[in-house]
């Protein structure tokens, strides 16, 4: 089986053996849905996108920021309407005996998603929420973290960020990624790497499957909550620690495409893309990819904290295979 990755990670044909499907460990081959399946008539499905990594000294694969994930994908749940999943606990727990069962030992990729599935009796054929079952489903795959601190090429999208006010952009609907496929595809199109959204208001989102942030005069600037973003895990772990561990001012304000051009650094953020520079925005070129850039400081700092070479920072990963589960 191939594996599709979020926008802008390799693809990579190393999917694990064994999926989660409703309660039950099958194989990846029996994973399958019904083409009645509303969640893929109408996208009403939500997901995360979970890594976990090795630590190099001691061969522990740790999951980053499990319960974070699991938090957020119940609250994309609740916004959808997608009810009887199991608890926070008992997800934490399938994930972990998933990545036992797969005997993962090497840095990997965790993808729940939970789904809208079939019309319970007497409900019309329809797009709606509520009379629909559930599904729910976890899989994961080999995904080697990204090891290049060169960076890559944005164009800014005439394609503008879905709004709030049309689909909830703090949830994770898989509906709502025709938006960033589309203006990834566009980008690639032009031979960039990743297309950076704005919003409905002309100011700057964020990419297409990660946050963005800007450096300007060592001063760390990113679209607040309200710019329609999603409340990316690794944008808050960035703020977290340049918080901790680097001098600098961290501003959560409004972006205007002007200012993003005429920024010293860029980088986007997420849990697929990492911490990835950006050296060129269309035409302008940054010095992200720098050595001595605040950009790759922030990165080699996440990288030194998702493989738990930072104590401070320890209850942020979750070992497999020491739990009773
Ligand atoms: N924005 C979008 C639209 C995303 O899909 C993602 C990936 N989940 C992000 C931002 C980054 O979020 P996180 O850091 O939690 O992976």
């Amino acid at each position: 089986m191939t594996a599709q990755l979020e926008q802008g990670t390799e693809t990579v044909s190393a999917h694990h053996q064994w999926v989660w499907m409703d309660g039950n460990m099958v194989s990846a081959e029996e994973a399958s849905v019904s083409v009645t399946t509303q969640a893929f008539n109408y996208g009403t499905a939500v997901f995360e996108g979970i890594r976990a990594y090795r630590d190099n000294r001691t061969g522990q694969l740790n999951v980053f920021r499990l319960r974070d994930h699991i938090e957020r994908l119940l609250n994309s749940a609740r916004l959808l309407m997608i009810n009887d999943l199991p608890s926070r606990q008992a997800i934490e727990n399938s994930i972990l005996e998933l990545l036992v069962k797969n005997e993962a030992n090497q840095d990997c990729y965790i993808r729940p998603i939970a789904f809208k599935k079939n019309l319970l009796p007497k409900m019309g054929f329809g797009v709606k929420l509520s009379g629909i079952s559930t599904g729910f489903s976890v899989n994961s795959l080999n995904m080697p973290s990204r090891q290049s601190a060169q960076g890559i090429s944005c164009s800014v999208s005439a394609w503008r960020r879905v709004p709030d006010t049309a689909i909830p952009v703090r949830a994770k609907i898989t509906g709502s990624y025709v938006n960033s496929a589309l203006a990834m595809e566009t980008a690639m199109n032009g031979g960039h790497d990743d297309a950076i959204m704005l919003n409905i208001h002309g100011c700057v989102s964020e990419a297409t499957t990660s946050n963005i942030f800007i450096v300007k005069n060592e001063r760390l600037i990113t679209p607040p909550l309200h710019a329609h973003i999603l409340d990316g895990i690794t944008r808050n772990t960035v703020i977290q620690l340049a918080g901790a561990y680097l001098n600098c001012d961290i501003e959560e304000r409004d972006i205007l495409p002007s200012e993003l051009y005429a920024a010293d650094e860029c980088f986007l953020t997420g849990t697929g893309r990492e911490i990835s520079p950006v050296r060129k925005i269309d035409q302008y070129e940054l010095n992200s990819d720098q050595e001595s850039s605040l950009t790759l400081k922030l990165k080699s700092l996440y990288m030194k904290a998702v493989r738990g070479e930072m104590n401070d920072f320890g209850h942020w990963l979750t070992a497999v295979g020491s739990r009773d589960i």
